[in-house]
């Protein structure tokens, strides 16, 4: 299993590498720690990597610049590898390159995935993406580059090592990241914890604004267009107020939801043992883990809470 990378990256001339639209932690770690892997490792093969534009804390990530936000019409690859996707649809604009690949190959830890390209590497209890690529490749070629990536993207999707998907394995690799003299705790900092001036005003917003729902055991909350605007925020910075809603004592799924545009919500939602939010996020045309879930969905937003509110009552 360990050699299938290797092997399609030997056989292929130009690869391309996709992540989901709005790129989080564990995109970028993984889309940016495996290009600079192949470029290191394969000096001669042409590999380009497309992302929508990603949060500016993660632009510290030497080799982002190189990220293409458009594709070029008539371009085939040999291998378009897309991570981080439970499904083809959400690679938005660089879904062309995947269906016109000459091969394709997926990593990924999506429990929604259903295996939708040539080659698979699918595992649902990992912790990340970022995590499943450091399987993948050779440990003894892991450059700075390639492991201040892949840190970076576990340390968002478990949450800084909190989440229960952190597991030993989790930290062994993170633990043999940090050998490669990474500056993990800066990365931690300013990429997880620091939050501008404007995100702390919208997330203290979106706390006051939430309400308990389901006697206490669900929370939701959520900020339109029109707040956004007013704050001075967008979408990236909205990134952790769904999980400080899932802290609150007592409650056992949180659901935060902002406008995509008028009357579209883009639904997070999160959850702790009982409820899992992957079955509601897939009902609702979406996807993700057992605890961490989300979809898009028109309508006003009492229409989307209630909706969704139902589903969550249902496995209470
Ligand atoms: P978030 O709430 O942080 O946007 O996403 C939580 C998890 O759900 C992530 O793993 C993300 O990939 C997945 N997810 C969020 N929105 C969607 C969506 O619209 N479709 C699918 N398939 N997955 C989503
Ligand atoms: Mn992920």
């Amino acid at each position: 299993m360990r050699q299938m990378l290797n092997k399609l990256l030997a056989q292929a001339d130009s690869i391309a590498i996709g992540g989901h639209v709005r790129p989080d932690g564990d995109c970028v770690g993984s889309c940016m720690g495996l290009y600079q892997y192949i470029r290191e490792t394969y000096v001669d093969k042409e590999v380009d990597v497309y992302l929508e534009d990603i949060p500016d804390v993660h632009k510290f990530i030497e080799a982002s610049k190189d990220i293409r936000h458009e594709i070029e019409h008539g371009k085939i690859y040999d291998l378009f590898i897309c991570l981080d996707c439970g499904d083809e649809d959400r690679l938005g604009f660089s879904l062309p390159l995947f269906q016109s690949a000459k091969r394709t190959f997926c990593v990924d830890h999506h429990v929604s995935n259903r295996e939708f390209a040539d080659d698979n590497y699918i595992f649902p209890d990992a912790s990340s993406t970022s995590e499943l690529i450091y399987d993948l490749i050779d440990k003894d070629r892991i450059s700075m580059q390639v492991a201040e990536a892949l840190y970076l993207g576990i340390v968002h999707d478990t949450g800084v090592f909190q989440y229960s998907c952190a597991s030993p394995a989790t930290f062994e690799a993170a633990a043999d990241l940090l050998r490669k003299g990474i500056d993990g705790p800066k990365i931690i900092e300013d990429t997880f914890y620091e939050k501008t001036y404007a995100q702390n005003q919208v997330l203290g917003r979106a706390l006051l604004e939430s309400i308990l729902l389901l006697d206490g055991r669900c929370i939701a909350s959520y900020i339109t267009k029109e707040q956004m605007e007013f704050y001075g925020v967008d979408a990236k910075d909205l990134d952790g107020i769904v999980s400080q809603l899932r802290v609150t004592k007592g409650i056992e799924a949180a659901l935060f939801m902002y406008e995509l545009e008028p009357n579209v919500y883009k639904v997070s939602l999160r959850s702790k043992d009982t409820v899992d939010v992957s079955r509601i996020a897939q009902y609702f045309g979406g996807g993700g883990h057992k605890k961490a879930a989300g979809f898009s969905m028109a309508g006003t937003p009492h229409d989307v809470m209630n909706n969704v509110i139902r589903q969550i009552a249902l496995q209470l």
